[in-house]
């Protein structure tokens, strides 16, 4: 990055600890300096290759002028007192021929290096570090003449050679930057820069919830800053040849500049306090040194010895400068409107899909529902079919049995008459045999005739036994006919099993398609619901976005415009914070009568004045963003915010509201935890009004109130602190359910505690308090609803009065003496009067006291008991 060897930016591998090697700085560095950036914007600190945090010294180089005409015209007499070693980067100082120092630098620049160097050194890698998102300062600071302006506002439109860092910077930025993307704005020192960037692995540095809330690309906007600074002159008053007007400034520069070589100090020791607020110029610098910004310094000195002690302090600035160290960080936002677009892009997106599931899942239940009504169909027609086969099969069987039934009839039949012609041809052959027995012996004659008859009889029976034969044969083949038929009737038995087994699968098979397709069915339904719920998820995240968003907004617009006003408030009452002051406490005119006193008129016209931009700015801003600055991490925002409270609170309208408000727990808190004397007085104050109202009084004690003013009435002699606190306890003296819990708390012991500061402001206050409470516990006593001698005893009270009441001024003195006559009005604090002598006192009030009511209560002590009577004697 950098053209000079050594220049580079030395980068810690800490994280967030102190950096290494010379330059630690300490954990307790002053709040403004590492003040955390505003909400919503994040500070990622830098990453390097490695991606760890960065600790950054302040580079600083020394740039040596050359010879003027002014430093020729003394060349004799004045030698020069530098000398550069640019190749060890050091320079040596020369007091004297003898002695001489030192010094080492990041850079030296002779007096012939040029403007584009000193550019590349010590200028662009701050530029290059803002165009990524860091803030950067580039400065210069030297003695008049030395070349200040010239290494940083050198315009060099003659000779573009010459131009300087400042003109350098302007082109390198704009010559880096897109003109849709990025925004550049100038104003004179300061130059306030913006870029797009859309960083995938930035993601990792949010937390988990930041992981679920936040899309992958998350938009973030850079807004980084170069303050490119060109100083007044370092050298002292007298050699600045200021006069008259001139001289009031220049006091006024040297101060600032006296005020950053503090700082620079406090910075380079580890100090644990930098006092950054002491001028606005190191305010302007909070961020460039020891803050987060990459920081550059050039020094410039001249070579003449007569300069030498200028030259010398210059020397000794970059030298401290050399020793401070930056934290620098990443300054990106999150940008909504393209976060909630994007967001919105993607609603659309799911919308769509989901429709297109939803039409999906309908056009694949109308194909299953087509396939079913197909299946069923195929289903009843194979049935209707093989029902139709069986039938005829049947009929056929029935067919088959009636014809063998008949061919048996038939062959039954054949049988019959063959045993029939069997037996007539036995009994022929029986009488054969007899007429040839009979023949023999009558006839042989015959013999032929009958032979003959016998021929004919045996062809007879040849014919009939060929018949029995063909009807044998013909009975067989009908046998054969048969079986074949049984044969084909099993064979149809058999496929009519055969398909009805088929019947049964499909019939199965459907049930499984009918079972499956109401399964995808029910999971296509419970898709959709899923689709439509995270549907939902996603608007309401978008919603509360949107409305985070908006909060956001107006959050930050309330609170800028809130600054503002204050801002602008504050110079005009700065003016008249004393007088404020004065009108914190009502101081009473009576006992628990209260009214604000005014010292004059023309205080109270412009208390009112003050009053009224007050409640303006109440108005316009409201009451809980006024109460959310109390806790403020700028002192002078929280001092300003307490001024406003502690006015709004002398209203008695708004007193119940800013304790509802949680103004009164932001008040105790500052009391507790404050360090700072002017949030004490105003707070103080702030408390005290609030405890003028009745109803407050109580809140006030039971949130440890009193124990906070005792321990601040402990801590401060501030007189004007002490009469707020004063004021304060003094108005809770005035009610009398309290005294208990106020003696318990130490309210008692601190208010009488107060007399130690002896100022006229706070003894009144003391003496109206020990009134209120004297008066309000006589009034419980003599009403019988309390016993027992005073509260105010035990803690000194009584004895102070007696001994002090003459000190002080009338109305102070009135004070006392009432509170005294109340307490003799109670018989148990008889003792404790006399051992304190204040028989005398009230004695003495009886007779000279100018309040009828003193006198007439001191008369009636003495008269009604008999003790104080036995001591009068
Ligand atoms: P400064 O701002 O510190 O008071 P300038 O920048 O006004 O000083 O410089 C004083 C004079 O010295 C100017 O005329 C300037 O041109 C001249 N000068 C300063 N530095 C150089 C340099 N490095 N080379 C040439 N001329 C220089
Ligand atoms: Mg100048």
């Amino acid at each position: 990055m950098a053209t000079g060897g050594g220049w580079a930016p030395a980068r810690s591998v800490e994280r967030h600890g102190a950096p290494r090697g010379g330059g630690t700085r300490s954990k307790s560095v002053a709040p403004g300096l590492r003040r955390p950036s505003p909400s919503p914007a994040r500070s990622r600190a830098a990453t390097d290759n490695g991606g760890s945090a960065d600790s950054c010294r302040v580079r600083v180089a020394v740039r040596l002028r050359p010879n003027n005409s002014e430093d020729l015209a003394h060349g004799s007499d004045f030698d020069s007192c530098v000398e550069l070693q640019p190749e060890s980067k050091r320079l040596k100082l020369k007091k004297n021929n003898w002695s001489c120092e030192s010094y080492k630098f990041d850079e030296v620049f002779s007096e012939n290096a040029s403007q584009k160097r000193v550019y590349e050194v010590v200028a662009k890698p701050v530029v290059e570090s803002v165009l990524e998102g860091y803030n950067g300062t580039v400065m210069a600071y030297g003695q008049t003449g030395t070349g200040k302006t010239y290494t940083v506002g050198r315009l060099g439109k003659d000779d573009p050679s010459e131009r300087g860092i400042m003109v350098r910077a302007l082109e390198h930025i704009l010559s880096s930057m897109s003109f849709e993307t990025d925004r550049v704005a100038i104003s004179y020192l300061q130059i306030h820069l913006q870029r797009s960037s859309r960083i995938k692995e930035e993601k990792s540095s949010l937390s988990n919830d930041m992981h679920d809330i936040f899309p992958d690309d998350l938009p973030l906007v850079l807004k980084s800053k170069l303050l490119i600074v060109d100083l007044a002159g370092s050298e002292r008053i007298d050699k600045s040849g200021s006069e008259g007007h001139m001289i009031e400034e220049a006091k006024f520069i040297n101060l600032s500049l006296t005020s950053l070589g503090k700082c620079i100090n406090a910075l380079a020791e580890n100090s644990p306090h930098i006092p950054t607020r002491d001028s606005k110029l190191t305010r302007i610098f909070r961020d460039s040194f020891g803050g987060t910004a990459r920081t550059s310094l050039v020094v410039t000195i001249g070579p003449s010895s007569r300069h030498y002690s200028e030259t010398s302090s210059t020397i000794m600035f970059g030298q401290r400068a050399m020793k401070v160290v930056n934290t620098i960080k990443l300054k990106e936002e999150v940008d909504y409107k393209i976060l909630y677009k994007k967001m919105e892009r993607e609603v659309d997106q799911l919308t769509s899909e989901m429709e297109r599931q939803q039409k999906l899942i309908k056009s694949e239940k109308m194909q299953l529902d087509k396939k079913l009504k197909e299946s069923e169909g195929s289903f009843h027609d194979l049935r209707m079919t093989s029902n139709i086969r069986i039938e005829n099969l049947e009929k056929e069987k029935c067919e088959l049995e009636s014809t063998v039934k008949t061919l048996m009839r038939d062959l039954e039949e054949e049988r019959g008459q063959k045993n029939m012609l069997s037996e007539q041809i036995a009994e022929l052959e029986k009488l054969l045999d007899e007429n040839k027995q009979q023949q023999q012996l009558e006839n042989l004659s015959r013999t032929k005739v009958l032979t003959d008859t016998t021929k004919e009889h045996e062809k007879k029976m040849e014919e009939l036994l060929r018949q029995l034969q063909e009807e044998r044969h013909c009975s067989s083949s009908l046998k054969d006919r048969m079986s074949i038929l049984q044969q084909e009737l099993c064979d149809a038995q058999s496929s009519t099993q055969l398909q009805e087994s088929m019947a049964r699968e499909l019939e199965k098979k459907l049930t499984e398609v009918t079972e499956e397709f109401t399964c995808q069915v029910q999971s296509l339904k419970e898709k959709i619901s899923e689709l439509i719920s995270e549907k939902e998820v996603i608007y309401k995240e978008l919603k509360s976005t949107q409305e985070k968003v908006q909060q956001e907004m107006w959050q930050r617009q309330g609170l800028e415009d809130q600054i503002l006003r204050l801002k602008q408030s504050t110079s005009d009452n700065f003016a008249e914070e004393s007088k404020t002051s004065d009108c914190m406490v009502r101081t009473g005119s009576g006992l628990g009568n209260a009214t604000f006193v005014s010292k004059s008129g023309k205080i109270r016209e412009a208390l009112s004045g003050q009053r009224g931009t007050i409640s303006k700015i109440f108005e316009e801003v409201g009451l809980p963003n006024v109460l959310a600055l109390l806790k403020s991490e700028d002192l002078d925002v929280q001092i300003h915010a307490v001024k406003v409270v502690a006015n709004l609170a002398a209203e008695d309208i708004n007193q119940e509201k800013i304790v509802e408000e949680g103004g009164l727990d932001a008040l105790l808190s500052l009391l507790e935890t404050s360090e700072n004397t002017t949030i004490y007085r105003v707070t103080a104050g702030a408390v005290a009004n609030l405890a003028m109202n009745g109803s407050n009084q109580g809140v006030i004690m039971n949130k440890g109130g009193a124990r906070l003013l005792a321990n601040v009435a402990s801590k401060t002699e501030d007189p004007q602190t002490l009469r707020m606190v004063a004021g304060a306890i003094a108005n809770l003296c005035g009610n009398e359910k309290l005294h208990l819990m106020l003696k318990q708390d130490g309210g008692i012991k601190a208010l009488l505690g107060m007399v130690r500061s002896g100022h006229a402001d706070v003894i009144p206050q003391i003496a109206r308090g020990i009134a209120n409470f004297a008066k309000c516990e006589s009034r419980v006593i003599s009403q019988g609803h309390r016993k027992g001698r005073s509260l105010l005893i035990e803690d000194g009270v009584l004895t102070w009065m007696v001994a002090n009441s003459t000190r002080f001024s009338a109305s102070t003195r009135r004070h006392i003496e009432l509170a005294f006559c109340h307490l003799a009005q109670n018989e148990d604090n008889t003792c404790d009067i006399i051992a304190s002598g204040g028989i005398k006192e009230l004695l003495r009030i009886s007779r000279e006291s100018p309040r009828d009511d003193a006198r007439n209560l001191a008369k009636k002590a003495l008269d009604s008991n008999p003790a104080f009577l036995r001591e009068v004697q």
